[in-house]
């Protein structure tokens, strides 16, 4: 008994017949789909369009998610570089942030993160 046939067909989407327009059934086991209207018979490339545009989306979404680590270019680094010796490493980069402690009485805190060994120190400024 074989029951997968009627499960794919609900289950994936269909292309259109690029002829008649009409829904066509499920690639089968040979590649090949016939058109229940017009009874052409196409081959998997009468999918292909579909395929194309999955792909121009997920690539822009790429895109997208590319464009903003462009903000963040120094590779892992998660601020801003400075010319700042890493006492561990003698590197003369570090990135850095800075974290309001408290009350802003209490000046900030800044984070060094060297982009070179990822050594990390702190300074109250
Ligand atoms: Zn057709
Ligand atoms: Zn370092």
């Amino acid at each position: 008994m074989d029951t997968s046939d009627s499960t794919v067909s609900f289950t994936t989407a269909p292309g259109f017949c690029p002829d008649c327009g009409s829904i066509l059934p499920l690639l089968g086991d040979q590649g090949g789909v016939t058109c229940y209207s017009c009874r052409r018979t196409w081959n998997a490339e009468v999918f292909g369009d579909m395929a194309i545009s999955y792909n121009i989306h997920f690539n822009d979404l790429n895109a997208y998610s590319t464009s903003m680590q462009k903000d963040d270019e120094d590779d892992e680094a998660d601020g801003p570089v400075v010319d700042r010796r890493c006492p561990q490493c003698q590197n003369d980069k570090m990135s850095y942030a800075t974290l309001q402690l408290r009350s802003a009485d209490e000046g900030q805190t800044v984070f060094y993160t060297c982009t070179k060994c990822k050594f990390k120190e702190t300074e109250n400024s």
